[in-house]
């Protein structure tokens, strides 16, 4: 049996994280937040607590598409938003007009946690427990909970997000009335200096021009694309409402060259966003179907949590890969996926 040390698999596992922005939000969304390596990465940065108490448990199966809407729950929702906007413009740099790093990062230097409260509608900024700043969201009922499945449910999570961290800044961003809202309204849409709601505009309006490309269209099909566009269209023009002086103008699609964007172009030979496992985790003895979208997969070395080469399977070749786990004791799994250019990719298994 073949050892890799923890510190080297550690590597591996930070160089996969490495790898950039989302290629197909369709498919990013399927798979299971907690089966993504940058997960440990992200509950350190981010807190997620429940009615005050921090979850640490977050049981999700894939696709994320066929989880019962009962137990798709709002704390593996949030999470599943944090790793969007984890990976939505890593790399970008000087994009963003209220801040010089990623939104992750912004968001992440400036709140500790978010804290999901049975009873509040909305959300606000921002409350303290044990010395941390956590913004505060409603548990959200099953209806939207269902809608956050779709890249429109956490763009609309995102939004949302990003506004209340802006509270968190110079003179608290704090709303006005002026647009007939109460405390709804931002006294202007400037984008030197962008307000809670400006904020939200502008990532609208980014995304639906394509400047903040998601890959909504790699594998939507027409009839989602169009919601996808209508929606973000239909929120960053009734933002406008929300300004009082220097209003946005009214965004028309026709002046938009390619609504959302292309479908991006990956120089990745090997994307593990393009790789999907399932049944994950799995029980023992059941088949276990690995799909590449992308780049054919050549050879899969499976290890468990010591770091021991538990199983090989070489050669596949192909795009589908199906083998049985009844030789893996339950236990976490890293299985290391490689192609003919030895270009490699991580994702964890977990058997029962
Ligand atoms: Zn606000």
């Amino acid at each position: 049996m073949k050892k890799i040390s923890t510190i080297s698999l550690l590597c591996f596992v930070l160089y996969s994280i490495t790898l950039s922005q989302i290629y197909d939000i369709k498919e990013f969304l399927d798979q299971c937040p907690t089966n993504d390596p940058v997960i440990d990465t992200i509950l350190k940065d981010f807190e997620i607590r429940l009615n005050n108490e921090i979850v640490t448990e977050f049981p999700c199966t894939e696709p994320v598409a066929s989880i019962p809407v009962s137990s798709y729950s709002n704390p593996l929702i949030y999470l599943q938003t944090l790793r969007v906007i984890y990976y939505m413009d890593k790399h970008m740099a000087n994009h963003l007009p209220w801040t010089d790093t990623t939104l992750y990062v912004w968001m992440k230097e400036r709140v500790d946690g978010i804290n999901i409260k049975d009873g509040v509608a909305g959300g606000y900024c921002c409350e303290e427990i044990d010395g941390k700043i956590f913004f505060v969201t409603g548990n959200a009922d099953d209806f939207n909970r269902g809608f956050d499945k779709k890249w429109m449910g956490i763009a609309g999570n995102i939004d949302f997000f990003a506004h209340e961290v802006r509270h968190t800044e110079g003179n608290g961003y704090y709303h006005s009335s002026c647009c007939g809202i109460a405390s709804g309204c931002d006294e202007k849409y400037d984008e030197a200096d962008l307000g809670a709601y400006g904020i939200q505009h502008w990532l609208n309006k980014s995304w639906l021009d394509g400047f903040i490309n998601v890959g909504a269209r790699t594998s939507h099909n027409t009839s989602e694309i169009n919601e996808i566009i209508n929606w973000h269209l239909g929120s960053a023009n009734a933002m406008r409402n929300r300004f009082c002086q220097n209003i946005p103008e009214l965004i028309n699609l026709e002046d938009i060259e390619l609504p959302l964007g292309a479908v991006p172009t990956s120089n990745r030979d090997m994307d593990w966003e393009t790789i999907t496992l399932f049944p994950n985790p799995i029980i023992a003895g059941q088949e276990i179907t690995i799909i590449s979208y992308s780049t054919q997969i050549d050879k899969i070395e499976v290890f468990n949590t010591g770091g021991v080469l538990v199983k090989i399977i070489d050669d596949p070749g192909i795009n589908e890969v199906i083998f049985n786990t009844r030789n893996l004791s339950p236990d976490i799994y890293i299985l290391k996926i490689l192609d003919s250019s030895e270009n490699m990719t991580f994702r964890k298994l977990i058997v029962h």
